[in-house]
Order: C-alpha cells, then structure tokens, then sequence
C-alpha cells in the first residue's frame, strides 16, 4: 500500500511534469468576466465543459443549478459519495474572474494564455480563483490515485457569480441545505499572510458601506460676502466624520466597536505580523490604541472615510459649496449585528448635533462578518495536517481582514469553515499582470493531498 509520503512524491512529481500547469491553462482560456454583459455563456461552459468533466473523471456526479437571481450566472453542485459513515467535505470555488482588461498587461502577457516566467504563473483567474481551486481538484485526484478512495465523502459547490457579490449564493445555500451538508467547509481563496507562509483563515471581516450627505441649499455663495454668514455642508460633514472617528482611526461612536477581543483570537494571533514587504509600512499609531496590528486588521472594526467631495476638487472657487457628499466604509468583525448600524448612526449624529447630516446605506450589499473558534477541533485538524506535510504549523487568522460571502456557509449551512489559501498578498488579483507562484502552488497541492489523504485515513477525527 502507498504511505502518505508515497502519495505526496507522487503529487509532486505531477507538478514537476506540468499537469497542474496544463490543467490551469486550460481554465485560464475561459473567458468568464462575470462583471460583463454577454459573458453569461462563458460562465456556464466553464461549468459544463471544463469543472464538471473534470469532476467526473473523479467519480463525482454534477448538475448545473440555475441561478435563482435572474441573469446571474449558474452553479453546478457535485458529490463523491463513498459511504454514511465517512465524513463528509463541502468545497467551494468560482468560476468567474474580474474583466481582463487586456490592454493593460505587461508587454507580451494576455490575461487569457497561462505565461509562466520563473515562478510566476500570468493570467487571469490563476490566484482568483481558476489556480486555487484547480490545485484542490488535483489532490483529490493524487489521493485517489494513490490510494483508489478518498475514505471520506466530497462534496463541490462551484458558483460563477462571485465577483458581482454572489448573487444567488444565499438563496441556494438555503435551498439545497440537504445536498450541501457536510462535516466541514474546506476551500481556497485569497492570500496566504506571506508568500512564505502557509495560512489559514476561518472567517472574514464583514463590510457595511453607507453615504453622508449635507446638502443645505441650491446654488454655492461667494464665500467673501456669505462667508461668516451661512453654514458650510463641508465644514459640518467633516466634524460629523470627526465624531465617528478620531485623527488617529479610533471609532468613537460605540455602537460601531465590537464586542472585546475573546482569548483564543489573542492567542491566535500572537504571533501574527500583518502587512507584507510590497505594501505600505504599518502605522504604529494609529487604529485602536492598545491593540497590536494583528488584532486591529483582524479581530477589530474599522472605519473608513473612502471618499468626500464638496465643492470642486479639481477646480476650487471661491464659493460656499452648497453640499457635502462622503462615502464611508465599516469593516466590523463578529459580535457586531449590521442591521442596526443606520439607526445607530442617525441616533449619534443626532446626539452630536449633526441632525443636517443624512445617513443612507450605500448600494452595495453589506457583507456580514464570519469567525470559526482558533480552537475549533477542525481547525487544529487541518493545522496538524499541515504541519505535517510542511513542518511547521500554519498561521492561523481567525478571519480575514477582507471580506467573503463565508456567511453563506458559516451561518446558512452552519458549517465551521476553514479557508487554505494558495495566493499570495502581491499576486495583482483584481489587477493587470494576475499571477500564482509555481512554488506556492506546489507546496499547496501537496499540503492539499495530504489533508485528504490524512482526512479520509482517520475519518473519526483526531
Ligand atoms: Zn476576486
């Protein structure tokens, strides 16, 4: 019988032959912009012509569920089944990718054929999330080779949606809760904390947007003869901001602080250092005063001014501008209930003397904040899984600082949900020049392949 070791040499040296690489190119052709009119066939061949046979040459069954949200694009839901008594998988990938934007590549990359180039892996979708979800499919084709079962029950759930904010997701979830059920959510998405670093992250900061506005009169007033004389929307939106946060970012309106740190997300994020060498320098002072930077990005609320106009920015007059408009952004953890957020803002602007200051969600949908215990039993599976495989213990953020439709999962399948990213922060998702480190993606299939194989060996749990 091959051992764990025999089924990781194996994965690897698939890797080394380029399957992965061809697999993914193969994926990356598909041009599945779902934030584009007309791309509604492509999502749905990604599917049908591309996951689903892939899927079945697995022994796993598929349907294509239609999106419940009319013109959004399809799901297709696929199950191995090996027995009642096994635990079961729910995995999860998307098959859509933000607009290529092809023209604005570096020389000689498209985002639609896979360009390697030392370690890196050019093309759309390759970290976002054609790569991510292509190396899980893998390892549960090198645990099958291996071993001839996956001694545990998986289950896929592929939406094509993701990037115009899942629509559909929920209501399915709800809808298919019998087929979707399972022991544990496992998938891949995101960044790793560091290129270097294996990471998982078991939930995601929730995201509130909403808009203030003063808007006072019609026209704007020569601010020589009125200025003294009539109020002015800018002045009065800027202290309204300056009572919700202060200079340095502390949220000052209490209802948009959460709830205290619990002791298991301090432990867990001990000895996590956020940002990365690319990015800006962390401010040392700034955020939540006492908190270390872990716990500000990831077990903290944060309140951010994204964007205030008033009057002319480009080009200024001497006029009293007649409004005010500034678009803000809440990043809030678990502990803190987004339903009540408006009413809690109307009531302390009201209180602070900004009753002229209104307040209205923005258009997009609130995200809502997941977090699975650090100290789940699944967590510390997946953990010692890897461990072995790498030899040191993954980080492990209790949640992400960004936000995911984890909620989904988490709460709708209440399923605790454990994400094994294979990007890294520098991967330019969402951006030109999109890419996967080959030497991510080859650590991450075999970390992959050996939580199967470790999974279905001791499916009582350990
Ligand atoms: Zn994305």
């Amino acid at each position: 019988m091959p051992t764990r070791q025999d089924a990781l040499a194996a994965a690897q040296r698939w890797f080394d032959d380029g399957h992965l690489l061809a697999e993914i190119t193969r994926r990356v052709a598909f041009r599945t912009e779902s934030q584009l009119d007309g791309s509604l066939p492509d999502l749905r061949r990604y599917l049908t012509d591309e996951i689903g046979p892939s899927l079945a040459k697995l022994g796993f069954a598929f349907r294509i569920v239609e999106n419940p949200v009319a013109g959004a694009g399809p799901f297709l839901l696929a199950e191995r089944h090996e027995g009642d008594a096994l635990p079961t998988i729910l995995m999860y990938g998307h098959g859509d990718v933000v607009p290529g934007h092809d023209a604005q590549w570096r020389t000689g990359l498209s985002p639609w054929a896979l360009t390697v180039d030392g370690d890196r892996w050019y093309g759309r979708g390759t970290a976002d999330n054609k790569g991510q979800h292509s190396i899980n499919i893998a390892a549960l084709g090198q645990v099958l080779a291996a071993r001839g079962r996956l001694s545990c029950n998986v289950k896929w759930l592929f939406e094509t949606g993701e990037e115009t904010g899942s629509p559909g997701l929920r209501i399915v979830c709800e809808r298919e809760r019998t087929a979707l059920g399972a022991d544990v959510f496992i998938a891949s998405d995101g960044p790793r904390l560091a290129a270097a670093k294996p990471t998982l992250f078991l939930g995601s900061r929730g995201a509130f947007n909403f808009d203030l506005t003063v808007d006072l009169r019609e026209g704007g007033h020569h601010s020589g003869n009125w200025g003294g004389l009539i109020a002015n929307p800018g002045t009065i939106l800027a202290n309204a901001i300056a009572s919700l946060v202060d200079a340095r970012g502390v949220i000052l309106c209490a209802e948009l602080r959460p709830p205290p740190i619990p002791e298991s997300v301090r432990r867990a994020l001990a000895s996590i250092e956020p940002g990365e060498p690319a990015g800006p320098p962390v401010d040392r002072d700034w955020g939540e005063p006492g908190l270390t930077p872990a716990e500000r990005v990831f077990a903290w609320n944060s309140l951010e001014v994204l964007a205030f106009r008033t009057g002319n920015p480009d080009h200024p007059v001497n006029a009293i501008p007649p409004r005010a408009t500034a678009h803000l952004q809440l990043r809030f953890v678990v502990g803190c209930e987004p339903a009540g957020f408006i009413k809690a803002l109307r009531t302390h602007l009201d209180r602070n003397g900004f009753a002229q200051v209104a307040v209205k969600a923005g258009s997009m949908e609130t995200m809502r904040a997941t977090r699975l215990d650090p100290e789940h039993p699944w967590v510390k599976r997946v953990a010692a899984s890897i461990a072995a495989t790498t030899g040191a213990p993954p980080a492990i953020l209790p949640n992400l600082g960004g936000s995911l439709p984890n909620d989904c999962f988490a709460d709708v399948l209440g399923l605790p949900t454990v994400w094994v990213p294979h990007s890294y922060p520098a991967c330019s998702q969402h951006a030109p020049n999109e890419h996967m480190l080959a030497s991510v993606a080859r650590e991450g299939l075999a970390m992959m392949t050996g939580l199967f194989w470790d999974i279905g060996r001791d499916p009582a749990g350990a």
